[in-house]
């Protein structure tokens, strides 16, 4: 008897709903099982006194797969995309910046001395060799363009986008084109140059959906219609061989049998441990291995006459030597409309991560109070938040450490030995959520072409 052309996948966050949808797409029945009471994971909007609030993503770059992924559950016309020249500032000196974002504005920036302006420049007239090792973001930036730019650019970016220390992030992994670029090139400058062709320069798209990122996670349920079920925590796993899978469920005496010739673990690493524990002790342990970093989201209305600055930009991030807790800010209302009621603001502010990872164990109180004080400096805020949402995430974010490609490399060896499991993710290959899309629709292939074996 061959198995079923069925799948189960586990977990409803982009990612799972990614896999999910392609599998439908071509014929295979699927069931999507989710922990939490609403699908999304790590995405969920609050629409609250006319705010509309983010609990994760804030914004995406569009990418080929995305588009798709937006095509399919019909959702174009709610698709929003922000002024690709939208300024952003890097706080320095307590003062707001914009950062470079073009070799003109890198000459003119204060975000930098000469020094670091000329070794910036002339990068593409040296070349470079990089080490045989797993170097650090922090090492590659700091041997290729200097303590400043690490300080005052890089880093902060690093610790916005993967809330992560960068002395500890593994360049390989967390922009494995730059190591390409130099291994190829000998210069990163020439290797952006020869990727980007003789074609005209775009900046991708940052786009967002006009009732909330939820709106899409919705649409995309919706598509899979009973296909999803929500409020079931699986605590297990175990191959009932041809028949299916046999599932223990929180809450239940005994497992359940489902039909199903695959399931694809969507949770994050550590859960993903967990439901393989107990026929894969290896790639448990390997899932395991993975780090994730504490973030708290706290998001803040304010009457715009109680903001002086203009806001008239992305947001600002936070070099670790200015002192703040507060990593960095989106102003959601300067970037997407529909976002805070006539005359208000809205702000969206990150605070914790990998190097500072206790905030998260503070009260919700404390926490936006923290970071009121400290963007209120910034910009010059006279008036109480009228609206506030504080979310704390324990574990927010994988961090791509020194290792990570080996890990990952182990964790697909690993999974050659269990016939049927499959696992996706955003600790695999990227955090982004175009990123996890493309992930999740490499593990319906992988799944289509098991089933078809
Ligand atoms: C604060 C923050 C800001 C971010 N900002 C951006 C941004 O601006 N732009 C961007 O592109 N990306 C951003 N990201 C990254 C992006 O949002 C995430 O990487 C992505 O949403 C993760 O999706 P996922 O499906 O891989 O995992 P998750 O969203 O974690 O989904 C996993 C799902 O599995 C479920 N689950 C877990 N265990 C079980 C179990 N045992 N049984 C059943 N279900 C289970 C969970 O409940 C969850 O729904 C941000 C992330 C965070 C935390």
């Amino acid at each position: 008897m061959s198995p079923p052309r069925q799948a189960i996948v586990v977990g409803a966050g982009i990612s799972g709903l990614a896999c999910a949808l392609r599998l439908a797409e071509t014929g295979i029945g699927v069931r999507v099982l989710e922990a939490a009471e609403q699908p999304g994971g790590m995405i969920s909007t609050v629409e609250r006194d006319g705010f509309l609030f983010e609990s994760g993503p804030q914004s995406f770059q569009m990418t080929p797969d995305l588009q798709e992924l937006i095509r399919a559950a019909n959702f174009e016309s709610e698709l929003i995309e922000a002024d690709p020249k939208t300024p952003r500032y890097v706080l320095l000196d307590g003062k707001l910046h914009p950062a470079p974002m073009s070799p003109p504005t890198l000459l003119s920036t204060s975000l930098l001395g000469m020094g670091s302006k000329v070794r910036v420049l002339s990068e593409a007239f040296r070349h470079s060799k990089p080490p045989a090792h797993d170097e650090s973001f922090a090492d590659f930036v700091r041997r290729k363009f200097g303590t400043e730019i690490l300080e005052h650019l890089a880093g902060p970016f690093v610790s916005g986008v993967f809330a992560g220390d960068p002395e500890q992030l593994s360049l390989r992994s967390t922009f494995p084109t730059m190591a390409v670029w130099e291994e190829e090139y000998g210069s990163i400058i020439r290797g952006a140059m020869k990727s980007r062709g003789d074609g005209p320069r775009t900046r991708p798209t940052l786009a967002g959906f006009k009732r909330g990122m939820a709106s899409f996670i919705g649409a995309l349920a919706r598509k899979l219609g009973t296909g999803v079920t929500n409020g079931i925590r699986i605590d297990s796993l175990e191959s009932a061989g041809n028949v299916g899978w046999s599932i223990h469920c929180t809450g239940t005496r005994t497992p359940e049998v489902l039909p199903a010739g695959a399931i694809v673990i969507a949770t994050p690493a550590y859960e993903a441990a967990r439901l393989v524990n107990k026929f894969a002790k290896g790639l448990s342990a390997t899932l395991s291995g993975i780090p994730y970093a504490p973030v708290a989201v706290v998001a803040q209305g304010y009457r715009r006459e109680h903001v002086g600055h203009a806001l008239n930009g992305f947001g600002f991030l936070v070099p670790r030597k200015e002192g703040l807790r507060t990593l960095g800010n989106v102003w959601n209302s300067s970037l997407f409309p529909g976002r805070a009621p006539a005359g208000m603001v809205a702000i969206t502010s990150f605070i914790g991560g990998a190097m500072d990872p206790h905030v998260v164990d503070m009260d919700e109180e404390p926490i936006a109070d923290q970071v009121r004080k400290e963007i209120g400096k910034v910009l010059q805020i006279t008036g109480p938040p009228v609206a506030r949402q504080v979310w704390r995430h324990p574990k927010a974010l994988p961090q791509y450490n020194l290792g990570h490609a080996e890990r990952v490399q182990a964790i697909q060896d690993e999974l050659e030995n269990c016939r049927g499991i499959f696992v996706t993710g955003n600790y695999l290959e990227g955090p982004s959520i175009g990123s996890c899309i493309s992930q999740g629709f490499r593990a319906a292939k992988s799944v289509l072409e098991h089933l078809s074996r």
